[in-house]
C-alpha cells in the first residue's frame, strides 16, 4: 500500500489537505463525523471512505489527522473504535492537529509501547489558503528517521517541512513534573501566539485608523511597506474589503475560528506557566478571545477581533 494514505479531520484544513493527496494520485482512506466535510473531498480522486478511525487503519500504514483539539485527537487514537485496536509497528500516523503538547508526548509513547507504532507531530502553519494552495509550513517533532518518512506525504501538502526535533528524546524538560515537550506542537504554540497578539495589533491600528479617518486601503498599504507588517496586515488583513480570499472580505466565515485561536492561546499558557516564562500579553489576548466566544462569535475567524474592538454594534 504505497501510495495509500489514511486521512482523519476533513475540517477547513483537512478538506484541503485530504483533496490534494488525492489529486497528487493517492489512493486517500477518509473518515469524518460530518458527512457534507466527507462529500466535499469525495470527487477529487480516488478517495474511500470507511466508518471509524479503527477502520482506516485496517486500510492504510500511513494516516494522518487534522482534528480540532486535544480531546478529538484523544477519541481518535484511544478511543472505542479509535486508531489504537488496529495499530502495529507497520503503522506511521502524521498527527497535524494543534493540541497539548504534554498529551503528545504521552500517546506517541503510549503507542509506540502498546502497539509498535511510530507517531510524529507535525502541525501546520499558512491558513486555510496555504492548505488549498500546498503551501503550508509544517512543524515535524520525532526522530530523523520518522522526519525522513514523513517528509514526502508532507511535501504533497505544504511548501516548508521543517524538522523541529525528536519527541521522544526532547532536552526541554518542563517544571516539575515529567512534561516533555513535542517539539513541532512547542514551535507551533509559539508562532500562534505571536499571530495572536499581531492580529490584534493590526486590528487596533485598522480600528483606530478608520475612526481617525484614514482610507483603510491607504493605511493598510502603509502598514505592508512599514515597520509594522506582518502576515495580519499583508496576507490576511482583519479589516473587510482590504483583500479578497480572506474571511473578512466574507462576513468572517471559514478560515481559523476564534474558539481554536482561543485553544492555541490557552496551550501557550499552559506550556508558559510550566515552564516559567512570562507571556503577559499572550494572557492578555487569551482573555479577548475568551470574549470574542462567551459573546458567542466563537466560530468566526480569528480576524473577527477587529469587529469585537469596533463594538459589534457600531457600525
Ligand atoms: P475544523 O473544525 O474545520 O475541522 C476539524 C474536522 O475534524 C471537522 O471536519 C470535524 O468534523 C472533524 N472531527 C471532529 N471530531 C472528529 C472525530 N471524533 N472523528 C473524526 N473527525 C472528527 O478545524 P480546522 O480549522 O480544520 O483545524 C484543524 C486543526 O488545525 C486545529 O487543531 C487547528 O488549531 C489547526 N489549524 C487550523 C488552521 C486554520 O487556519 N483553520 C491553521 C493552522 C492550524
Amino acid at each position: 500500500s504505497a501510495n495509500k494514505i489514511g486521512f482523519i479531520g476533513l475540517g477547513q484544513m483537512g478538506g484541503n489537505m485530504a483533496i490534494n493527496l488525492a489529486k497528487a494520485g493517492n489512493h486517500v482512506v477518509v473518515f469524518d463525523v460530518v458527512q457534507g466535510n466527507i462529500d466535499a473531498v469525495k470527487p477529487h480522486g480516488k478517495v474511500d471512505v470507511v466508518k471509524s478511525p479503527r477502520e482506516v487503519a485496517a486500510q492504510a500504514t500511513t494516516i494522518v489527522t487534522m482534528l480540532p483539539s486535544t480531546p478529538h485527537v484523544e477519541q481518535v487514537y484511544l478511543g472505542k473504535e479509535g486508531l489504537i485496536h488496529e495499530l502495529t509497528k507497520a503503522h506511521f500516523l502524521i498527527d497535524s492537529s494543534t493540541i497539548d503538547p504534554g498529551f503528545t508526548k504521552k500517546l506517541a509513547a503510549q503507542l509506540a509501547e502498546e502497539t509498535g507504532a511510530t507517531m510524529v507531530d507535525a502541525p501546520v502553519s499558512g491558513g486555510v489558503n496555504g492548505a488549498k494552495n500546498a503551501t503550508l509550513t509544517f512543524m515535524v517533532g520525532g526522530s530523523d528517521a520518522a522526519f525522513a518518512k514523513a517528509n514526502p506525504v508532507l511535501k504533497q501538502m505544504g511548501k516548508n517541512i521543517v524538522h523541529c526535533g525528536d519527541v521522544c528524546t526532547s532536552s526541554l524538560l518542563l517544571s516539575s513534573s515529567h512534561f516533555f515537550v513535542a517539539t513541532g506542537q512547542a514551535a507551533k504554540i509559539c508562532n500562534n501566539l505571536a499571530l495572536a497578539i499581531e492580529m490584534v495589533a493590526v486590528a487596533e491600528a485598522m480600528t483606530l485608523g478608520d475612526k481617525l479617518g484614514i482610507n483603510p486601503k491607504v493605511l493598510a498599504g502603509i502598514l505592508n511597506t512599514s515597520s509594522a507588517q506582518c502576515w495580519s496586515s499583508s496576507l490576511y488583513n482583519p479589516y473587510p474589503g482590504i483583500l479578497e480570499n480572506v474571511p473578512s472580505s466574507n462576513d468572517y466565515k471559514g478560515g481559523f475560528a476564534s474558539v481554536l485561536m482561543r485553544k492555541d492561546l490557552g496551550l501557550a499558557l499552559d506550556a508558559a506557566k510550566a515552564a516559567e516564562a512570562s507571556v503577559p500579553l499572550t494572557s492578555a489576548t487569551h482573555q479577548l478571545y475568551n470574549m470574542v466566544v462567551a459573546q458567542g462569535d466563537g466560530m468566526k475567524d480569528f480576524s473577527y477581533i477587529l469587529k469585537f474592538l469596533e463594538g459589534k454594534k457600531a457600525k
